[in-house]
């Protein structure tokens, strides 16, 4: 019998999943109805595959379905309460958000911004990033987010790549209490790109910097703007903004999204998976760096005229504790955040959530790897002290929302840990094998959409061809987002890690979540990673390379017995791996996910490909130097 948690909210809406189920197309009209246009669309879905361009004809703003429609009613209303990692906060209401915002975008009319122009912002976690991007919005920019943990040459790929002659950045950025000197780090990549008109600078740090003739200072350029802006009417595939991928797999893709779809697909998706009430306090931990911060911090909860938490800094600094003491001083009441970073603050114990008051908690959510069940007991018990449902929402960058995630503001199913549980309503996802045929319950495959949705990506920005060659030629007319699925009885959806890192071990598949969450389930593990290196006899035998627990003293020998003969009896005898490493770190890109094709690089002695986004090379360096240590023990014996 399968482990269920039978845990909602009171939500009962069958219309809905009826609705979609009937006509995807006009449920999704239905939905967009719920955002003010200026104009009416002629057509609903233009569908030439693969591209999709939802309500031709209409018009619509993003920057004026977040802040003008809030006006009056709930202008007083705190949009953010903004937390600086020094413990400075700022309390900014829709009213003064929508002021900013105006005021902003005669900033950028001021330097000659038109319709279509891109602009690349580079910013701290501060809530002039908002700003910034919601004034871009409101005159028809794209603009393209930058995390700020990226080097000069990082930021100048994409400055390039996206030809923005303006850019958006700070003197600096506080992170773990030390100042990141972002405007030297902009000095630094644009040096050769004379393209670049005008660098704006804010003074977050009050770092000394050098303006040199294209900078001019945030606060200047606010001081004389005027603050009447009407929000310009765009047609709805006007694309909103560029956003590069996590680059986990590979080189980052920069997907390009639109405007009346995407907000769309955000509107009902904030709605039922997080049951979004006026009284609500929302915590999204996710940088605006990445999607997760783009679609449901800078966007989503603003439609719905929603509170949220908005926090400068590292998750555990100056210590463990800062996000439980964040949740209990703002009264937060959902709070969304990754498993990876779960894994660290479980890694401290049960001590330190528990001497904080997290009662206002109603609902949970991850996002942004499989969960493992281990650690979504955790969550669960020791976060949401069992009376929280949680919901783990699966997305990509490239998908613009959520698109499988238990929905707690529209129904209530029973929860399995480790499962996304169900699609969206209006999605047909369904999981296949090499030929593109549904496999069978509870049998691995390929995860794919049947439909077009309205997140979806207009294109990879300036490459149409990759787009249709990474997405849509696996299969025909179907989505592919490489990820590695299966489906139960029940049709509910489990997540198994990326289809290139799948092992094929004498001939069985294995995903690597699945091993993994066996390895963390053992008490003294934190966090794991596997990955197949060549065999002669097996094909591919597994490697895996383990984190313990902070209270956890040096490996042993009796350990690792123990972590073998847990996986020969929960996984199987044939995904035994040929060795365990005991690492302190793993490597992960700057958004919290395992990179595993560093891993298989180490492991098969091949060369390590881009690495533009890994958070912190020591990890890189200790994997290689326990691997290498074991293989040489290992041609000794
Ligand atoms: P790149 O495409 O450059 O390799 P990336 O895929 O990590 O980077 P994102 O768009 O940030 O970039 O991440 C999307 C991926 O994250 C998904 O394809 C999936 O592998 C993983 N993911 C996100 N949410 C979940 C979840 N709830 N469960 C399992 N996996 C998830
Ligand atoms: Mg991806």
């Amino acid at each position: 019998m399968a482990e269920t948690y039978d845990i909602g909210l009171g939500n009962t809406d069958l219309e809905t999943r009826k609705q979609a189920d009937s006509d995807f197309v006009s449920f999704w009209d239905t939905q967009a109805k719920n955002l003010s246009w200026f104009s009416s669309w002629d057509k609903t879905l233009d569908w030439k595959p693969p591209f999709a361009r939802w309500f031709v004809g209409g018009t619509i703003n993003a920057s004026f379905n977040t802040l003008d429609v809030h006006q009056g009613a709930k202008s007083e209303k705190t949009a953010i309460f903004w937390e600086g990692e020094n413990g400075e906060s700022r309390v900014i209401s829709y009213g003064e958000l929508f002021l900013k915002v105006k005021k902003f975008s005669n900033v950028l009319k001021s330097l000659d911004v038109k319709k279509g122009d891109r602009i690349t912002i580079y910013l701290p976690m501060v809530p002039e990033l908002i700003i910034a991007m919601l004034a871009c919005a409101r005159i028809g920019a794209t603009h393209t987010v930058v995390f700020s943990g990226f080097s000069s040459t990082s930021i100048k790929d994409r400055i390039y790549d996206s030809k923005s002659e303006i850019i958006i950045t700070a003197d600096g950025g506080f992170r773990r209490g030390k100042i990141v000197e972002l405007k030297n780090v902009i000095d630094d990549a644009i040096t050769d790109l004379d393209f670049v008109k005008h660098v704006i600078v804010l003074e977050r740090t009050k770092t000394p910097i050098t303006l040199t003739l294209k900078d001019k200072l945030w606060s200047d350029l606010m001081d004389i703007a005027s603050d009447v802006c009407d929000a310009e009417p765009l047609p709805s595939d006007h694309p909103l903004y560029i956003l590069y991928t996590s680059g986990t797999t590979g080189k980052p893709k920069g997907v390009l999204h639109g405007t009346g779809g995407y907000l769309t697909h955000l509107y009902s998706t904030f709605k039922w998976a997080f049951d979004i009430k006026d009284s609500d306090v929302f915590f999204c931990t996710a940088d605006i760096g990445w999607v997760t911060g783009h679609s449901y911090v800078a966007y989503a909860p603003f439609l719905h005229g929603a509170t949220q938490v908005m926090y400068e800094g590292a998750p555990d600094f100056p210590d463990a504790s800062r996000m439980w003491d964040i949740l209990q001083k703002y009264g937060v009441t959902i709070f969304y955040t990754t498993p990876t970073a779960l894994r660290m603050f479980m890694k401290f114990g049960d001590d330190i959530p528990n001497s904080f008051d997290l009662s206002t908690l109603r609902l949970l959510g991850t996002v942004g790897e499989p969960i493992n069940p281990e650690v979504w007991r955790w969550y669960f018990k020791t976060i949401g002290k069992e009376k929280c449902p949680i919901i783990d929402t699966w997305w990509q960058t490239e998908t613009g929302g959520m698109l499988i995630s238990p929905l707690p503001g529209l129904e209530t199913i029973p929860l399995k840990p480790g499962s996304g549980t169900l699609p969206i309503p209006g999605v047909n996802i369904s999981v296949v094998d090499e030929n593109g045929e549904d496999v069978l319950p509870n049998t691995k495959g390929y995860l794919v959409v049947k439909n077009p949705w309205p997140g979806m990506l207009l294109t990879l920005w300036g490459d149409d061809e990759k787009y249709q060659k990474v997405y849509w030629s696996k299969y025909t007319n179907c989505y592919y987002p490489g990820d590695y699925a299966k489906k139960d009885h029940d049709g509910y959806l489990w997540l198994l890690g990326r289809a290139d890192d799948v092992l094929k071990v004498a001939g069985h598949r294995i995903g690597t979540a699945e091993l993994e969450s066996c390895i963390v389930s053992h008490g003294d593990v934190a966090e794991s990673a596997v990955c197949g290196v060549p065999d002669e006899l097996k094909g591919e035998v597994v490697i895996a390379f383990v984190v313990l627990k902070h209270n956890v003293t040096t490996p042993n020998d009796d350990l690792e017995k123990q972590l073998l003969t847990k996986i020969r009896n929960d996984v199987g005898a044939i995904a035994t791996p040929k060795q365990i490493c005991f690492v302190s770190k793993l490597p992960k890109t700057r958004s919290g996910k395992i990179m595993r094709r560093l891993l298989k690089s180490i492991a098969n002695n091949e060369k390590i490909g881009d690495t533009s986004t890994l958070e912190d090379g020591a990890a890189v360096s200790e994997v290689q130097s326990v691997f290498d240590d074991i293989s040489k023990s290992l041609k000794k014996n």
